[in-house]
């Protein structure tokens, strides 16, 4: 741990350091008021993990934090009791801001903190994309104590919710505070940095930072402490990391081996496209696979349906975009696929972040084909090891191809049927499971533009 000044420039490296740890502490070790003890000891968090030991003593003074930890390292724990003890010591609504890239990471940061808060009567609220703007102008209206927002929508509500403000914010935090920080948000993260005082906490989280400084000032930290609980890109030590190289054509009929050989396993697929993502979830389900996609062009409500039945194992592959790479905290998934390479090297990182969680196994298998060398060689340099390959029969692999090239041919035409049913209903999202199933010709209608990953 070290302090780090505006200028992201390490000082007192050693004055800071924090003391070897022997024997995992308690929460009350840290600092941590005796009803949030009893919340984390409700949740089955007997010892602090590793971020936690770091983070909240530090928060618990006041000081503003960049936390750098693992995927699953339990970082949302290191901001929320934090935040919660000192609402307690000075109860006020709209107390802290919680930002976050993705939708679902809004709900699952917002589970803790109910969890944590709901014996000393915290409110949250939720205000992300597509759900009903109503609904959550109504819930602001009750001024809930924390909000846990995706950018743009805050900026909706910040624009045209009458009433609504955060002029007294106490806390602001970024969740994966690097995606956050980068182009994708500019514009939104600007308005709010603009309305809120600058005279807060600030947190940023993340298991990969940005070096840039110009971007972390932007967050105007004070005086902030660094803690890292790695100290450089890790991936966790219990995650074997494999790749294959692999002619690009065959890459389906490679996918099947793998799920065949490793059946019994949940599986996370990594696509780069929606349209991928969609198609190699027809693909699979085609060949007898429990397969269900997850992509930015599906409603917020269908996402969370596909999401809801792969954590409660009623479907075994989950095929996704980066829209589920980052911090979603899904306990049993065994293995990672990269079926398409991810073109940005720390996406790698929260990708196969998705596997080895809390303590278990898990394994990541990254599909390298002609195309994708260079980025491969970037991933390697980034986790600083070469990884080893992935074993395999190729003839095995080869006698699926027959079998593979029909569904392929079947997928083709399903999506192709579920885009003129979707046009045909004016931009309704029927990527469902339901819509994995069929074959309707409905024809007609206007297409809808929609901006996805
Ligand atoms: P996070 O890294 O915040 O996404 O947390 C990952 C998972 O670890 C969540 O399911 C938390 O409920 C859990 N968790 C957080 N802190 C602890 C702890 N001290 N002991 C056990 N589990 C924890």
């Amino acid at each position: 741990m070290a302090a780090e000044g505006e200028s992201g420039k390490a000082a007192g490296l050693e004055a800071e350091e924090v003391p070897v740890v022997e024997e995992p502490r308690s929460f009350k070790d840290l600092g941590v008021t005796d009803v949030l003890c009893e919340a984390c000891d409700q949740l089955g968090w007997k010892v602090p993990t590793k971020i936690q030991v770091e983070a909240i003593p530090v928060a618990l003074q006041g000081r503003d934090i960049i936390g750098l930890a693992e995927t699953g390292s339990g970082k949302t724990g290191a901001f929320a009791l934090p935040i919660l003890q000192a609402l307690l010591d000075a109860p006020q609504r709209l107390f802290a801001l919680v930002l976050t890239p993705t939708r679902e990471l809004a709900f699952q940061i917002s589970e803790q903190f109910e969890a944590l808060g709901s014996s000393i009567g915290v409110h949250s609220a939720v205000i992300v994309g597509g759900i009903d703007s109503m609904s959550q102008s109504l819930a602001l209206a009750k001024k809930p104590h924390i909000i846990i927002a995706t950018p743009g929508r805050l900026v909706d509500h910040l624009e045209n919710t009458k009433g609504f403000n955060l002029r007294a914010l106490k806390f602001l935090v970024m969740d994966e505070a690097d995606r956050i920080l980068n182009m994708d948000f500019e514009t939104e993260v600007d308005k709010i940095l603009k309305v809120i005082p600058r005279d807060r906490k600030t947190f940023l989280f993340s298991a990969t930072m940005t070096k840039q400084v110009q971007k972390l000032q932007r967050a105007a930290l004070k005086n902030p402490v660094k803690c890292a609980v790695s100290s450089k890109y890790q991936t966790v030590e219990k995650l074997q990391q494999y790749y294959i190289f692999i002619p690009s054509k065959f890459k389906d009929s490679y996918l099947v081996y793998i799920l065949n050989e490793l059946a019994g396993n949940s599986f996370m697929v990594f696509c780069s496209t929606c349209n991928n993502t969609q198609r190699t979830a027809l693909l699979l389900r085609n060949l007898g696979f429990t397969a269900i996609p997850l992509h930015g062009q599906m409603s917020q409500n269908k996402r969370l349906g596909s999401l809801n039945k792969f954590k409660a194992k009623a479907r075994s592959v989950l095929l996704a975009t980066d829209v589920a790479s980052r911090g979603l905290d899904i306990p049993h998934v065994d293995v990672v696929i990269n079926f398409d390479i991810p073109t940005h090297s720390k996406d790698y990182i929260h990708r196969v972040g998705r596997t080895a969680r809390a303590g278990r196994s898990g394994k990541s298998i990254t599909f390298v084909t002609q195309y994708d060398v260079e980025l491969f060689q970037r991933i390697e340099h980034l986790i600083g090891k070469k990884l080893p390959a992935f074993p395999m029969q190729e003839e095995e692999v080869m006698m699926l191809t027959e079998r593979v090239a029909e569904a392929q041919r079947f997928a083709r035409m399903e999506l192709r049927e579920q885009g003129e049913k979707k046009r045909s209903r004016n931009g309704d999202d029927d990527d469902t499971e339901e819509a994995l199933g069929v074959r309707k010709k409905v024809a007609g209608g206007k297409k809808k533009k929609r901006k996805a990953f």
